[in-house]
């Protein structure tokens, strides 16, 4: 199909006349991000690029915003994870008008932005009906290490208080977290506490394991506060970084002896109500090296990012350092049984929610936005998921076919769950390979029957993390029925 063809079902709806100047007519897309996503993009049939400088007040508005975030020691623009975003002043919550500056960058319908780009425009612009970008305004509530642990506290306490010790205990899925320098002294009364275990460093805002540590004794993080935060009378001198030290999962279950992180991906086209879809593919990212407690300064054997594990010297390409979750799920549910493996995704399916919970009130709802988060998830040798951090904007640089082929499976499935060609019913609780597991409230299967194939487990739960992902097979069925119910509806 060409380019300029339209889509079948697209905007032949009465419905669709009601997303403003949509029509008959290509949708046009801006991309900032150079990978698997413009190719995603430019594969898609009936979307159009459009590019343009930006307007002078934008450009200017994003020179300030830079300066001030060199200041606050901000990731720049060139990193592709995301933890930018000041601590805690969240901005108003009134959406403003100003319109005068967005001739060119308003003329499109589908912006798949990165976050210094929002962060510079989001405040001086007015979304149109139809326009859908990616992120909303103050994604870091979730992204920023301090702060996605701060929310987390924050309604474990509520819940607590609220419903009793029981419930609270549900939020049990991250270590014990403090941030740094704020919370020094508390996490100094609990080290002493707890002498001997080990604990790891990570800057709040940076990613793909820069600037992480972990170590055992006292000294080693007096004599690191010393260098990091003082004497702060040079008046040179940066802002100090905030750092979150945590405690270390120290028994991570192993699969041939090496350590692994699970990444999830999962889609929010809305916060209130809050609306969640869930990818069933993802990958288990394994370090090269075998795990040992000998070496804490080995990152090879501590840190699973690929970005890590690719500088190893003995490092193979070809053999990567991924396993999909279809084949981790397959191998947890022959090693442990079905009923196992379903309480490790259940696991997962609890820390997603109750994270994004954790923001809802929070996070500026708008219905122009959508976040699609990379979760990173850790199991413990008693099989227990631990939530790592979560990523707003997770690599979509492939390291291989394979993960090429998963990352363009994810962003066309998001494109299919966003719909802005109409093809969809809006009633589907599959779209490809995500399923949606949260509608204002948990999402229960049709029929009952789980359709995962690696185990006969029966559930309820919409949930299908690590099961069969035929997409392109659903996708066919989904829009021929749509099809089919859009012809036999009178308009
Ligand atoms: P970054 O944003 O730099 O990737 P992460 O928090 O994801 O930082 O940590 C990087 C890696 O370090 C993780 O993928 C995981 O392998 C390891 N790691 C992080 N926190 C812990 C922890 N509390 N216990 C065990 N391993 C951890």
């Amino acid at each position: 199909m060409s380019k300029s063809t339209r889509v079948p079902g697209y905007m032949q709806s009465k419905g669709a006349r009601n997303r403003g100047p949509l029509g008959d007519r290509e949708i046009r897309y801006k991309c900032s991000m150079q990978n698997t996503i413009l190719d995603v993009l430019r594969a898609r049939p009936g979307w159009q690029e459009v590019s343009g400088p930006n307007p002078p007040q934008q450009q200017q508005l994003q020179q300030q915003q830079q300066q001030e975030k060199k200041g606050s020691g901000e990731k720049s623009a060139t990193q592709n994870k995301d933890k930018s975003g000041s601590q805690n002043s969240a901005p108003s919550n009134q959406l403003p008008t100003t319109t005068s500056s967005r001739s060119s960058e308003g003329d499109w319908d589908f912006h798949w932005c990165d976050r210094e780009w929002l962060h510079a425009n989001y405040d001086t612009m007015f979304l149109q009906e139809h326009q859908k970008i990616l992120h909303f305004r103050n994604h870091y509530e979730l992204t920023r290490k301090n702060l996605m642990v701060k929310n987390l506290k924050r309604l474990r306490k509520q819940t607590e208080r609220e419903m009793g010790k029981k419930e609270a205990e549900s939020f049990d899925f991250y270590p014990t977290t403090y941030e740094l320098p704020s919370e020094y002294h508390i996490f100094v009364e609990e080290f002493k506490k707890n002498q001997g275990i080990i604990w790891i460093m990570k800057p709040a805002a940076k990613s793909q394991g820069r600037g992480i540590f972990l170590f055992r004794k006292l000294k080693d993080i007096t004599d690191w506060k010393k260098g990091e935060y003082q004497p702060l009378t040079d008046p040179n001198r940066e802002v100090p970084e905030t750092y979150v030290v945590q405690r270390y999962i120290e028994d991570p279950y192993l699969i041939g002896g090496r350590k692994f992180d699970i990444r999830v991906y999962v889609l929010v086209v809305s916060y209130n109500p809050l609306k969640v879809w869930l990818y069933r593919s993802g990958f288990a990212r394994f370090s090269n090296s075998r795990f040992s407690l000998d070496s804490i300064e080995d990152a090879y054997v501590h840190l699973t990012n690929v970005a890590v594990q690719k500088t190893a010297p003995d490092y193979d390409p070809d053999k990567g350092c991924k396993w999909a979750t279809q084949q981790l799920r397959s191998y947890l549910t022959a090693k442990h049984g079905s009923d196992a493996a379903r309480r490790v995704f259940q696991g997962i399916d609890n820390i997603i929610i109750k994270s994004l919970q954790s923001v809802q009130k929070i996070i500026i709802n708008d219905k122009h936005c959508f976040e699609m988060y990379g979760y990173d998830v850790l199991l413990d040798d008693k099989l227990k998921p631990w939530l790592i951090e979560i990523n707003a904007s997770p690599s979509l640089t492939a390291s291989g076919k394979d993960d090429y082929d998963l990352k363009h499976g994810v962003l066309n499935d998001v494109l299919n769950v966003l719909d802005l060609e109409n093809r969809l019913t809006g009633k589907e609780k599959r779209v490809g390979g995500f399923d949606l597991i949260w509608d204002d409230g948990a999402v229960t299967t049709d029929d009952g029957a789980m359709e995962c194939s690696v185990n006969s487990v029966s559930t309820t739960s919409n949930s299908f993390l690590g099961c069969h992902c035929d997409r392109k097979k659903h996708l066919r069925e989904i829009y021929t029925a749509a099809q089919a119910l859009k012809k036999s509806t009178p308009s």
